[in-house]
């Protein structure tokens, strides 16, 4: 069995399409999946799919990419984790790439991500683009390592890796990681250990070959699987497993299907 550890699918592409790409992901063997959260309007929606399936959950968090929307602080996103099928806080972080002026807003937020997560012992997950080392900066600062979590959709270098994991953070793999001109990333993936590994799609973006360019789904998880077991020249399965059993053990609130 394939998890998912963070996909979109409130996002219109994927959600005008419920049942279909439930289908896909139980035809693929992805038996979970982890719905993310990008900004508290649209929370309901997120937290809708994981009360009507068993095997979705869901995360509490406002991206860092989004202004002018509702600005959450500890205390509502202490309560609006407190629910049984939110398993994560985020997805949180700093994104210089978008806000290219790097506000302190980013970081403030971002603060109170990471003092939502301790509180409630829910893991955070957290995005970094063009920020690296102010993220580990503030990981280090608010003690992140205390709530653990997972940097999603991993782009940087070995040395950011090494940075998280120190924290005791895990590293997830995006299609990204399938791209042909992503070097870096490849050995990135070679390297990290194989017990704070996880797989994601970030769908409905980023789809993975040979998929590339299409909307992506939570079914194609399995590509970043078999890219990740051809870079490490490992079976399938042990991917597949090690991935499965990383996922549970770091969302501890997440009920692991019998
Ligand atoms: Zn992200
Ligand atoms: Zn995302």
């Amino acid at each position: 069995m394939f998890v998912d550890s963070h996909c979109h699918l409130d996002f219109p592409d994927l959600a005008s399409r419920e049942d279909e790409v439930l289908a896909n992901m139980a035809r693929n063997a992805v038996g979970c999946a982890l719905c993310i959260s990008v900004k508290l309007e649209d929370f309901p929606r997120v937290r809708s799919l994981a009360e009507r399936h068993a095997h979705l959950w869901a995360s509490v968090g406002v991206h860092p990419d989004n202004d002018g929307v509702e600005e959450p602080d500890v205390a509502r996103l202490v309560a609006l984790a407190d629910h049984p099928k939110v398993v994560a806080i985020g997805e949180t972080g700093l994104d210089y790439y978008w806000q290219k002026d790097a506000p302190e807003w980013q970081r403030e937020r971002f603060r109170t991500h990471i003092r939502a997560a301790r509180e409630t012992g829910k893991p955070l997950i957290i995005h970094t683009r063009s920020a690296a080392e102010d993220t580990l900066r503030l990981m280090r600062e608010e003690r992140a390592g205390e709530a653990g979590g997972v940097m999603h959709c991993f782009t940087e270098s070995w040395e950011v890796a090494q940075g998280a994991l120190e924290q005791g953070f895990h590293i997830s793999f995006s299609g990204i990681v399938t791209f042909r001109n992503a070097k870096e990333l490849k050995e990135v993936a070679r390297r990290v250990p194989l017990d704070r590994l996880l797989i994601e799609t970030d769908s409905p973006y980023l789809a993975p070959v040979p998929h590339r360019g299409r909307t992506n789904e939570p079914a194609w998880v399995v590509h970043v699987a078999e890219e990740i077991a051809r870079l490490r020249d490992e079976p399938l399965e042990r991917i597949a497993q090690a991935s499965t059993d990383n996922f549970f053990r770091l969302f501890r609130h997440a009920q692991r299907p019998a």
